[in-house]
Parts: C-alpha cells; structure tokens; sequence
C-alpha cells in the first residue's frame, strides 16, 4: 500500500539545518518546530509564534493541555461571543486565545493551540534525543547500531511503516515527513543499542 522506496527517497532530504552551516541552538530548533506546526496545521495565525515558543518547554513536565488551559483562562470572550462561535459559555476561552485563532482554528478553538504545540514539542523531542543520544558518545560505538522509530500512529500511510525501523544517525530528521496527514506526528527515536554486540568478538 504504501510505496516505501519512493517515499523513503522523498522523506530523506528533509529541510534540516545541516551541520555544514553555523549549528543551530535549542532555541533556533524550537522556534522552526512552532513554525513548521503552525505552518503545516493551519489552526494559529503566523503573528502568534512567538507566543507559541515561548509555551514550548525543554522537558514536558507539564503536558500542553495544562499550560494552554491556562492560557485560554485570561480575559474572557463575552458569552454571546463564545456562542456566535460555537463555544460553550462555561468553556474558557481568552480574547487573545480568540484572536490567535485562524478560520480553521475556529472550527477547533479550544483544541487549535494545542495541537500545534504537541507538534512542536515533538518536533523539538526528537531533537533532543538525537542530541542527547551523541551527547553520550554511543555514535562510533560497534553497540550503537543507529536512531529506531517509535510510531504511535499506526493508521498513518507514512509514520506508521517506520515503526521499529531504525537508521542512521546522520539520516535522522527530526520534522514531520512530507505527505504525513497526522495532526502533531507523534513518533520519536530510540538509541538503538546491541549490548550484545561487545560480546562478540
Ligand atoms: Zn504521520
């Protein structure tokens, strides 16, 4: 069903930075991944990316659901306002919420930002496993055999043939694939390691 081959070629020359320009930094890494969700979603307009940078988190101690709760607790739409948009008044929904909301975005107001933070936040996860994962010296290492994908959606004619597969360290891309139709591309790597592999000599 899903022509590997073909997509694999088309999935491999993803636009990311590569090592040859100046090395992007952690905060360069995030402020792409809000960009490529907001982009790529369509839910939040271009004007509130750095409203969205500033939610994305090194670590996900506080999953987005909660900080974009508190977000949306602010100034309040009156309820007239909520109801013309098909919101419930007892839902909070704040003015500058609202005014982040693109036409699509207004179909899912209480769920638009997010869904483009989770993107991002994965986005930006993938990056720092791959980080971490040379930051621990395994790259060279005969036990360290490459970055294994992690696929939660399986029901994704793109994400979901990757699942277990692993590849090369400098292959790993760290956006969603071209063609993905999942919302937030939940899927990360694994440092594939073979313990094992130390034992056989
Ligand atoms: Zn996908």
């Amino acid at each position: 069903m899903w022509p590997f081959g073909k997509k694999k070629s088309a999935a491999a020359p993803t636009p990311e930075p590569k090592p040859a320009d100046p090395i992007p930094t952690a905060a360069d890494i995030k402020r792409q991944a809000v960009r490529e969700a907001i982009s790529a979603l369509g839910l939040i307009k271009a004007e509130a990316e750095d409203t969205i940078v500033g939610f994305l988190a090194d670590e996900m101690e506080i999953h987005p659901r909660q900080t974009l709760t508190e977000y949306r607790r602010g100034e309040q739409l009156s309820k007239d306002e909520k109801k013309a948009i098909g919101v419930r008044s007892n839902a909070f929904l704040s003015r500058q919420a609202f005014h982040d909301l693109t036409e699509a975005g207004l179909e899912c107001p209480l769920k638009a930002h997010e869904t483009v933070l989770l993107r991002a936040t994965f986005t930006f996860q993938r990056y720092q496993t791959i980080q971490s994962t040379k930051a621990a010296g395994l790259v060279g290492d005969k036990v360290f055999k490459g970055m294994k994908y992690d696929v939660l959606n399986m029901h994704c004619a793109i994400c979901g043939p990757m699942d277990g597969k692993t590849i090369p360290i400098d292959e790993a891309t760290i956006f969603p694939f071209p063609g993905c139709t999942c919302d937030t591309a939940n899927w990360g790597y694994r440092a594939d390691v073979d313990f094992l592999a130390r034992w056989n000599d």
